[in-house]
């Protein structure tokens, strides 16, 4: 259960418990082994390497196991514990006793590396032994607050899986020194807005798992704090009050945390202002400046398109104006994108809508799961749409994922990410189901109307569109209203049940996309269900306004994205690849990469001959051209950059209108 609604005043649905929901096999089951298998290691070791990350080796130094300096980035105590959240899955589920020790020790060792009052951030306890001036909470890009969130929401977490609460002490100390802080604050007038604010999610499920009311009001306080800050920045979302907030501005990880934080408190408190906020940012996002690929924060460096001209906008790794959606450049690191999966979430427990589970399926097949290698060992920091060799500027990141970079925030948040991911499968009301990432599983669910048993799903979703139901180990029979996601894209489909009164078989037609189909079933004992959701190949246009992608189109089937590596244009180089009009060539084959299996879209394209660049020329005259048919491969968005050197990649194609194949 990563967010624990049971008791929330405003939830409408709630999780299941973790070990609810067992991924049987299938697409999801091979991704998460792949993390459990080589993620959760891998990242351990670059944790544990005091000469790659030396994340362990600050831990040990403040609690008096080692000697030397701080070193490493200042937010890597937070990252540890993001790659903590992910151990604890993967020693739960896959009953790990030797990873669950280790995990006992790191908690030891943070422990006695907290100091006595609360605080717990290396680099800076380090600097207090050292007695080398560094001050605390002095910097908000030293991410102390950001620390203590992560540690926070690991600890609850923690004692959800375990029942242990050696973790949640720690924690529950660190907040206690946070509530301190913020009086000091408060009376020194002089409030600051934590960076990749954290610590608003964390503190509140530190107070679901503890029930401490003084966490909640904690929380509240640290939010409403941020109106009292002094020259605000819309990088920080800080420069308005908060409850003035209707368009996604600024630091796209921050903003992120942000809403998901204030989701939560709404969860608990309500509150209409607030509620206000969080449909017009999240209108604004889904409106003008999320990817088609679920990726989200276009910019590397930019300026906010709000506020006043003349006063200081910078904004970096951020969102920008609306429509921009630059392709080659697009930034969309993966912290934003895991961000936006959890600030989804909790739309969702506040408002069971299908939209928000379409986003979290989009963010995660697309974006999330291309952010790491096919074998789960090297990772992109950012996302983007288009690669080409040389496009004239040195990115921050490289081209190609790696194993390891400076800023190691993305890895461990997408491990736990991945490793959660049984979470996203289903949740409950009182008396309904509701689906949320389609896998095969088995979920034991019990209703407050008396059904308890296992709902048993089976499907090859995401690559086939036939998802069946059936309910076994039936401990109470009684009714269920099965909510069934029909994703944006469905234009054809039907749902069918086997029940008492024979096979009843309805079908599905545009009008019932976006939406939950309630299925209520009188009988589960003697009752099957199967959802059919109809997947051709699609092509996919964007709003006019977004420059980058006008006149183009994106090959889509079902839910996920494809894209085109160089390799698979045939006989002609990529920049010169026209998609027909006429897709009717295009059929799917499944091909190995890595040792995945991988659904691709192969059929005949065009080759736009006799129109070349001249050089560097930035403008020519249009030569006549002629069109070549040429095979061409799509594979999905996920699988790119698997297969050796950086090659050209796209996902938008001019599309030839008047050729004919
Ligand atoms: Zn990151």
């Amino acid at each position: 259960m990563l967010t624990d609604t049971r008791f929330s005043s405003n939830a409408k649905v709630k999780p299941l418990g973790a070990c609810d929901t067992e991924l049987t096999e299938g697409f999801w089951k091979s991704v998460r082994d792949v993390v459990f298998d080589a993620t959760v290691p891998q990242l351990e070791n670059m944790f544990k390497a005091p000469e790659i990350s030396h994340v362990v080796e600050n831990f040990r130094i403040c609690a008096g196991d080692s000697q030397g300096d701080f070193d490493g980035t200042v937010f890597g105590d937070g990252d540890f514990y993001k790659w903590m959240e992910s151990a604890m899955y993967c020693a739960l589920l896959r009953k790990d006793s030797e990873l669950s020790a280790r995990i006992d020790e790191y908690i030891d060792l943070i422990g006695r590396a907290q100091r006595p009052d609360g605080y717990i951030s290396t680099k800076q306890i380090i600097g207090e032994m050292k007695k080398d001036g560094t001050s605390r909470m002095g910097d908000i890009n030293d991410f102390e607050v950001y620390n203590f969130g992560h540690l926070m929401t690991a600890a609850a977490l923690h004692y959800r899986l375990t029942g242990k609460d050696s973790l949640l002490k720690i924690a529950s100390k660190a907040a206690d020194y946070l509530e301190n802080m913020y009086r000091e604050a408060l009376e020194k007038d002089q409030v600051q807005t934590a960076v990749c604010p954290s610590h608003y999610m964390g503190l509140i499920e530190l107070y679901r798992a503890t029930r401490d009311e003084r966490y909640l009001k904690l929380a509240r306080t640290a939010i409403e704090l941020r109106d009292s800050v002094k020259n605000g920045l819309d990088d920080n979302q800080d420069r308005l009050p908060l409850k003035k907030h209707r368009k996604i501005i600024g630091h796209a990880v921050r903003a992120n945390y942000l809403y998901a934080g204030l989701s939560d408190l709404y969860l608990e408190e309500g509150g209409d202002d607030y509620r206000a906020v969080l449909d017009s940012v999240w209108d604004d996002l889904l409106r003008h400046k999320i990817y088609i690929t679920g990726g989200c924060g276009a910019l590397y460096n930019g300026a906010s398109p709000y506020g006043n001209f003349f006063k200081q906008q910078l904004v970096h790794q951020a969102y920008g104006y609306d429509y921009q959606l630059p392709n080659v450049t697009a930034y969309n690191e993966t912290c934003a994108n895991v961000g936006l999966v959890m600030w989804a979430y909790r739309m969702f427990l506040i408002e069971p809508k299908a939209e928000y589970f379409d986003v979290i399926e989009r963010v995660m097949l697309n974006t999330n799961l291309a952010s790491i290698s096919l074998d789960g060992i090297r990772y992109f920091y950012e996302n983007m749409l288009e690669r080409v060799k040389n496009p004239g500027f040195d990115p921050v990141w490289p081209l190609h994922r790696t194993e390891y970079i400076t800023s190691y925030c993305c890895p461990p948040n997408l491990a736990r990410n991945l490793a959660q991911v049984s979470e996203y499968m289903y949740a409950v009301s009182k008396k309904a189901v509701y689906l949320g990432l389609y896998a095969s599983s088995r979920a034991h669910i019990r209703l407050d109307s008396g059904f308890e048993g296992v709902i048993e799903t089976k499907t090859d979703y995401p690559y086939g569109g036939t998802i069946s139901f059936a309910f076994t180990d039936i401990e109470t029979n009684g009714e269920i209203e099965l909510n069934l996601r029909i994703p944006a894209w469905v234009k054809k489909g039907y749902v069918k049940v086997t029940g008492p009164d024979g096979e009843i078989k309805k079908p599905l037609d545009e009008s019932k996309s976006a939406s939950y189909y309630c299925l209520k079933i009188q009988d589960p004992s003697s009752t099957k269900a199967e959802l059919f959701l109809d997947m051709p190949v699609r092509y996919t246009v964007g709003h006019d306004r977004i420059e980058e992608v006008r006149g183009r189109v994106c090959v889509e089937r079902g839910p996920l994205v494809f894209c085109m590596e160089e390799q698979d244009a045939g006989k002609t180089a990529l920049e010169k690849v026209m998609l027909p009009y006429e897709k009717a060539s295009f059929t799917t084959e499944m091909i190995s990469i890595k040792d995945r299996e991988i659904l691709t879209i192969r059929g005949n394209v065009f080759s736009k001959e006799g129109d070349d660049n001249e050089g560097d020329k930035l403008y020519r005259e249009l030569k006549d051209v002629r069109f070549e048919k040429t095979d061409a491969r799509f594979i999905p968005y996920f699988a790119w950059d698997n297969r050796g050197d950086d090659k050209d990649m796209r996902v938008y194609f001019p599309v030839c209108y008047g050729g004919v194949l």
